[in-house]
């Protein structure tokens, strides 16, 4: 039997290097309360011992020049393998710029990239670094904005589940008078079979969204209701969750930034469902403290955007539901990354055989998007 043991040799973490890049949408796009055409990406890349590990969050440019002035100096020289030290150092030291936002924004995406240099340093897949639970997270097609014709809605949620993905996303809440109409036309696309899930993106009031929430169930078969009123609004979440549907999910949690709003939330019975964003929530370090959170209520996360950086760390979680497949992130992902996942039976699937989290970057594709 040989010595498996591997010597903890200290591994100076090297570089951190920040660059940003906007992709303008392939379309028009808007939800109940936001209208946009572009997104900023910020990449992070960290370097030590010959590897360079890669992180990213989906954020506004200010977000890259807070980790060049404030990140990269208390990270830079510490040991590549202590990501949580890394991590609490990063906290600490923007104590004083408020930690939800833009802070906690930027602690993830350099979070990431230690993640996924650790993993590399070991050679092993960054599942195999948190220790795997599943070996395929079972995604859900995300889109259907507000902004889409009929034909455009219609053809994106059929497609989705013509390719074996069987729950799909829209968004609501943009002209309530002709949301029953749209999810009708969901429906009609996707069939009677696929799961259908709405999101207002906090659109209603409570007495709207609890009337709609009815109809959506009984008539269109909706299961999942994302943000029916605004996710700050933690009683009106419960009341809806409390006297809607009995078959349908209420889930908020995508501007949660650290643990305490998670906790507060779980603590209204606010939601069925919990979602949190690694690229919004400090990490794959605050992700994984997140599911924790939600196992000791014996609920359920489901991850939020950015499906390339969530997969491994899915993967790793016990209370888990599912992974938002959301359209722009899918888009931007496989323009930017080689070895970005396509669903296999509505799973993305780690490959175990890459290291990390398995994305290379294509710079030279990048480069003509570089803000
Ligand atoms: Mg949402």
């Amino acid at each position: 039997m040989g010595n498996t043991r591997i010597a903890h040799k200290g591994i100076s973490i090297e570089n951190i290097e920040v660059s940003a890049y906007t992709i303008p949408t392939d379309l028009p796009e808007s939800d109940g309360t936001y209208v946009w055409d572009k997104t900023t990406i910020v990449i992070v890349e960290a370097s030590a011992d010959g590897k360079r590990g890669l992180g990213y969050t989906y954020a506004d440019l200010s977000t890259a020049k807070l980790i060049n002035e404030q990140l990269t100096r208390v990270v830079r020289g510490r040991d590549a393998m202590d990501v949580p030290g890394c991590w609490l150092a990063m906290v600490e030291t923007i104590r004083n710029l408020g930690r939800p936002g833009i802070s906690s924004m930027a602690i993830s995406a350099v979070d990431a990239a230690l993640w996924d240099l650790k993993a590399r340093i070991l050679d092993v897949a960054l599942i195999t670094l948190l220790g795997a639970v599943r070996t395929g997270a079972p995604i859900y097609g995300s889109g259907g904005f507000t902004s889409y014709s009929r034909e455009q809605l219609q053809r994106q949620l059929g497609d989705w589940v013509a390719d074996g993905i069987p729950r799909v996303k829209m968004k609501i809440g943009r002209h309530p008078d002709e949301d029953v109409a749209r999810v009708s036309n969901a429906r009609e696309a996707i069939g009677a079979d696929a799961e259908l899930f709405v999101d207002a993106n906090g659109a209603y009031s409570r007495k709207q969204a609890l009337a709609l929430a009815n109809i959506f169930a009984a008539e269109l078969g909706v299961t999942w209701f994302e943000e029916p009123v605004s996710s700050d609004d933690l009683q009106g979440l419960h009341l809806i969750r409390d006297r809607g549907p009995a078959g349908m999910d209420i889930a908020a949690g995508e501007y949660g930034y650290d643990l305490g709003y998670f906790r507060r939330m779980l603590e209204a019975q606010a939601v069925d469902v919990l979602q949190a964003d690694a690229t919004r929530c400090a990490g794959i370090t605050g992700f994984m403290k997140v599911g924790a959170l939600v196992e000791a209520r014996n609920l359920q996360l489901s991850s939020h955007c950015g499906p390339s950086l969530h997969v491994h760390p899915c993967c790793a979680l016990t209370n888990f539901r599912h992974m938002e497949y959301f359209h722009d992130h899918v888009r931007i992902e496989h323009m930017l990354f080689d070895g970005a996942l396509n669903p296999i039976e509505g799973e993305l699937r780690p490959d175990r055989t890459r290291p990390g989290m398995g994305l290379e970057f294509k710079r030279a594709d990048a480069a003509k998007y570089a803000v």
